[in-house]
């Protein structure tokens, strides 16, 4: 497979999918599916659908139009907090949206009202993260202004882990969601029926049977599209890691020292890299560099190339361990994690092909 391709294998994501589906469910947890690492690929979306997900997630909107232009008429929730700007776009596109500024809330109403609907919307809580969502103590100020407007429909609560903070979801802090969303209810008199706990950092405590009850609804990507949970980014049990691959092309093959020659100064990126001296080395260059995807994020398949580094155009393997069996114009393949993915699935100079196993 010549070129740049990033190949998805829709099988392993239904394959995928259908696992983490009945893993959830057998805790009583349904699955939105989440598509921002493929840019909201229509594809991949339906592959998750055909595996029993309860809707599909996305973060961007783009990714929702194009979702929605591709005939995907499955709910969709978009996971990022709005804009207000884009309010109206949001209510036109998105079934379901999470949440936090009581100003957005108040455009997505009137943006809602204005179309003679309502908007369906999950207010998040921010557990420890400190990204998105509302600290614990203001939920109640921001429910109460929730449920005075007209254009909306409180869904319920949300929060979202292991993202900027890195912390893992718990005993501890999932039971306070529960709680908050107990609280919730009785302070508002209203159902609070989805209680959105997270995404694929959540897996192991679901798995090990001690996510609390009152906790409804994951929002899974990465364990979908790359086999993994996301607090160590261990494989996740019953799925494959090799959905995603990233393929290029050999476009030189030389012999040449492994530390560079001459006085030095910055890379290409602005940085001062260190190098090992391996000798002589089968150094080669592949047309991918870090304007088509995150090159830190990519492991080749095969085990004896070893990656360099690279620039814009490159990257730079060691191939000396492969020598003779890799020639200028060969594939390379490489394991992508999720920075790999989203870059080069979002890269327009990287081609999205879809296989069936
Ligand atoms: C990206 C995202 C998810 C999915 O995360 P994964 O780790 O890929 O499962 C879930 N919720 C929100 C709010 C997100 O932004």
């Amino acid at each position: 497979m010549p070129g740049r391709v990033l190949t998805v294998d829709l099988d392993t994501v239904e394959a995928n999918t259908r696992a983490v589906v009945e893993q959830c469910a057998a805790h009583g947890i349904t699955v939105v599916g989440v598509t921002k690492g493929l840019a909201g690929h229509p594809e991949v979306a339906r592959a998750m659908l055909r595996a029993g997900v309860a809707a599909i997630g996305d973060s961007r909107l783009e990714n929702i139009r194009r979702l929605r232009a591709a005939g995907v008429d499955a709910p969709v929730m978009l996971l990022r907090v709005p804009s207000r700007s884009h309010a109206a776009d949001v209510v036109d596109l998105a079934d379901v949206s999470l949440n936090a500024e009581v100003a957005v809330l108040r455009a997505l109403s009137d943006a809602a009202a204005a179309r003679g609907r309502t908007h369906d919307v999950i207010v998040m809580v921010d557990l420890g993260d400190l990204r998105e969502g509302v600290w614990p103590d203001q939920l109640p100020a921001v429910l109460d202004a929730v449920v005075g407007m007209t254009g909306l429909r409180l869904r319920g609560l949300g929060a979202n882990l292991t993202c900027f903070g890195g912390v893992l979801p718990t005993e501890q802090n999932m039971g306070l969601l529960a709680e908050l969303a107990g609280d919730a209810e009785r302070r508002l008199g209203v159902p609070v029926d989805v209680v959105s706990g997270g995404n694929s950092s959540a897996l192991p405590l679901i798995a090990a049977g001690r996510m609390p009850t009152r906790i409804t609804q994951v929002r899974i990507g990465e364990a979908i599209l790359l086999g993994r949970e996301t607090g160590e980014r261990r494989p996740w049990p019953g799925t494959r890691q090799d959905a995603c691959v990233l393929h290029g092309e050999v476009i030189e093959l030389q012999r040449k020292p492994s530390v560079p020659v001459g006085p030095r100064g910055q890379d290409a990126m602005g940085h001062r890299p260190e190098f090992d001296d391996r000798g002589t080395v089968d150094h080669a260059l592949v047309n991918l560099g870090t304007v088509d995807t995150d090159l830190g994020a990519l492991c080749p398949l095969d085990d004896r190339l070893v990656i360099l580094g690279g620039s814009s155009d490159y990257v730079v393997l060691d191939a000396t361990a492969a020598h003779g069996d890799l020639h200028v114009g060969d594939e390379v393949a490489f394991a992508v994690g999720y920075a790999a993915l989203v870059t080069a699935a979002t890269s327009p100079y990287v081609e999205v092909r879809t296989t069936r196993r």
